[in-house]
């Protein structure tokens, strides 16, 4: 996934996305449409690369967030409630919320105090942000992300956006049966996704995709 591209508008970032079969379908590519990148993005918001936001965390690369979404898509159904774990700048949980819809719900989860307040309002240039916010369909919240957010579980899809050194049984916890948890994981020094499906007799099945780098998941700096 090297491939790079530099746009000049979100409209140029999706189509160069779609034609080179980075986005796949149709409802991703509508959700992707409904957010300007460069709301989220401080530098090249319409390049496909990771750009850093402070904090030594980094919004991924516009190629991953769009895999993430395809990864997850049948989960991302109209109504669903989706965890996005370490939010960040915000982004992909703003992706995330159009593709639930009004009826559904997405909490961003962030263990950087600033970064939360960062996504809150980087979400609020945009009356469609706004809107999300003040209506409850979108909230950023402060803590552990490895932990989960158990007040609003269980969800039907949980993104994690750094990398697990381990498997977090709160995370497959809260999902629902059935249910899916797209996660890197580090392994020795290579990092590779995983989407780790939880049946309806809730057992577990784990599906290695490929190999990524990602910031690692870790403790909340003092
Ligand atoms: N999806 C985000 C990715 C941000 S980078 C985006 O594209 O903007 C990964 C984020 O995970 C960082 O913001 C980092 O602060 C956060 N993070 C790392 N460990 C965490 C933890 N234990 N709990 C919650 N967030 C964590």
């Amino acid at each position: 996934m090297a491939w790079r591209s530099s746009a000049t508008s979100n409209e140029v970032l999706v189509a160069n996305l779609e034609r080179n079969k980075l986005i796949e379908s149709e409802r991703v590519k509508q959700a992707m449409l409904q957010v300007d990148r460069a709301h989220y993005a401080p530098a090249s918001p319409y390049e496909d690369s990771p750009q850093p936001i402070g904090h030594r965390a980094t919004i991924s690369a516009p190629h991953m967030h769009a895999n993430a979404c395809e990864s997850l898509l049948t989960y991302l159904q109209p109504g669903a409630k989706v965890l996005d774990i370490g939010s960040g700048s915000g982004y992909l949980t703003a992706v995330l919320a159009n593709l639930v819809g009004p009826s559904g719900s997405v909490v961003g989860i962030e263990h950087i105090q600033p970064l939360v307040d960062l996504s809150n309002t980087n979400m609020s240039k945009s009356e469609q942000g706004r809107r999300m916010l003040d209506s409850g369909q979108v909230k950023f919240v402060t803590g552990d992300g490895r932990k989960g957010w158990k007040e609003d579980a269980p969800y039907d899809a949980i993104h994690v956006g750094a990398a697990a050194a381990e498997h977090h049984i709160d995370l497959t916890d809260q999902l629902k049966a059935p249910g899916r948890l797209f996660v890197p994981v580090a392994e020795g020094y290579m990092q590779h996704i995983y989407v780790i499906d939880k049946k309806e007799d809730g057992s577990l099945e784990r599906n290695k995709l490929y190999g990524v780098q990602y910031v690692p998941l870790t403790d909340a700096p003092e």
